[in-house]
């Protein structure tokens, strides 16, 4: 939570990727997975002020647990002993939106539609308030 106080605050530390990368060659060891939306506008890194190796980060449009990212933390989990995984959602998602308009024009054709449509009952849910939001 400090590194996203610093993040908040504009005082991000300055990470030296350079010096960082002998060590992280030889293995990870992050201390939290996050699911999070592949979405360009921030990155998990960023907004906890964290280095490289840290986080074990997994992104998909619309952030939703597809079936390659439920393996993806289970192997940070098991192998990695990673522990903590953390869902990260975020307003104003473009992909939640597209779905949403496809689902209510009936008009699907993009891949990232299509998958998140899967998910369609709970995204619906999700926009119009319900609880658990
Ligand atoms: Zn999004």
């Amino acid at each position: 939570m400090a590194g996203n106080a610093r993040y908040v605050e504009g005082v991000s530390k300055r990470h030296d990727f350079k010096h960082e990368r002998e060590a992280l060659s030889k293995g990870q060891n992050p201390f939290a997975a996050v699911l999070s939306c592949a979405d360009s506008r921030i990155a998990p890194e960023y907004c906890f002020d964290t280095a490289r190796g840290d986080v074990f980060v997994c992104r998909v449009a619309g952030n939703f647990a597809s079936e390659d990212i439920v393996a993806s933390l289970e192997y940070t989990v098991a192998v990695l002993n990673t522990p903590l995984i953390l869902v990260l959602g975020h307003e104003s998602c473009g992909a939640i939106e597209a779905t949403i308009t496809a689902r209510a024009t009936a008009r699907v054709g993009l891949h990232a539609v299509t998958l998140l449509a899967r998910q369609g009952d709970i995204l619906v849910w999700r926009r119009i308030g319900v609880p658990g939001d």
